[in-house]
């Protein structure tokens, strides 16, 4: 039976947000490590989300948007307007800072913020990789057509496509839209699998599945995922990860000395500054 994951509910500087992993059922599906819906939450004009300069090891960040704007900015110096369609990827490595806030363009009328941050956990021979930052606009994504579905392949690959993003370790993050009612056959040689609906409902072997909630396939359960028009899904996971995790704030290390490590280095300001952002830094609040 698939394992279903109700979301518990969270607070990102005034955006509500719903997360799926990690929980006490299931911390990793593959290399994904944490996943947040963020919104949809309505800010007044004047009014936006402000996530200040913080840092992180160990991780690459995957900021997709449905509705809205944010800018990124990092201690590499990238400035990026991030908009629905569009990937944001940072990878961590030993250590980046960076902060997410809403645009000056969007702060001047009622705007709504809605979308999805993913953290894929990178394997211990890849967590002292250079830090890097790939901005990859809508158009660069590659769609795969299937009967009713479109497969937009945000990271990694599947469905005989690959995305541009600069993935270290093997994945698949696939968003499926249902244009009529067809079927998509998720194949367990993509590894762990789970899916996320954001619209619509999802059917698998006589089950259905109901937006808010992450379900996670059996391992070696063939997974014919079955929708009606208008369905909008999210596909993930990739190989099972076999190294040992650690989770501490925005920390993921194979180790917990490395989370030791960079606890004390942000304590002392030994992160990289961001550029271009003067705001007061986050603060560990459990640290
Ligand atoms: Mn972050």
């Amino acid at each position: 039976m698939p394992l279903v994951i109700s979301p518990r509910a969270a607070d990102i500087n005034g955006l509500p947000v719903r997360r799926v992993l990690p929980t006490r059922q299931r911390r990793t599906v593959g290399p994904f490590c944490f996943l947040d819906e963020m919104g949809p939450a309505t800010f007044a004009a004047g009014d936006g989300i402000d996530v200040r300069p913080h840092p992180h090891i160990g991780l690459s960040t995957l900021t997709y948007l449905l509705d809205g704007e944010l800018v990124h900015r990092d201690s590499l110096g990238c400035t990026q307007a991030i908009r629905p369609g569009d990937v944001n990827w940072m990878t961590a490595g030993g250590g980046v800072t960076h902060s997410e806030r809403s645009s000056d363009a969007s702060r001047a009328s009622d705007e709504t913020l809605h979308g999805v941050q993913a953290w894929i956990a990178l394997e211990p021979v890849d967590e002292d990789v250079e830090p890097s930052f790939q901005h990859v606009p809508e158009g660069e994504l590659p769609v795969v057509e299937r009967d009713g579905v479109s497969l937009r392949v945000l990271a990694g690959a599947a469905f005989g496509a690959a995305s541009p993003v600069r993935v270290h370790s093997p994945l698949f993050y696939v968003e499926a839209r249902w244009s009529a009612g067809g079927a998509v056959d998720v194949s367990p040689d993509l590894g762990e699998r789970a899916f996320y609906p954001l619209a619509g409902s999802v059917t698998v072997d006589d089950e259905t599945f109901e937006p808010g909630a992450l379900v996670v396939l059996d391992d070696d359960a063939p997974s014919t995922l079955t929708a009606d028009g208008g369905a909008r899904v999210l596909l993930l996971g990739g190989p099972r990860r076999t190294a040992p995790i650690h989770m501490h704030w925005n920390y993921v290390a194979s180790d917990t000395a490395r989370i030791d490590d960079a606890k004390a280095r942000w304590a002392r300001g030994d992160f990289p500054r961001v550029i271009d952002d003067d705001g007061e830094p986050e603060v560990d609040p459990r640290g």
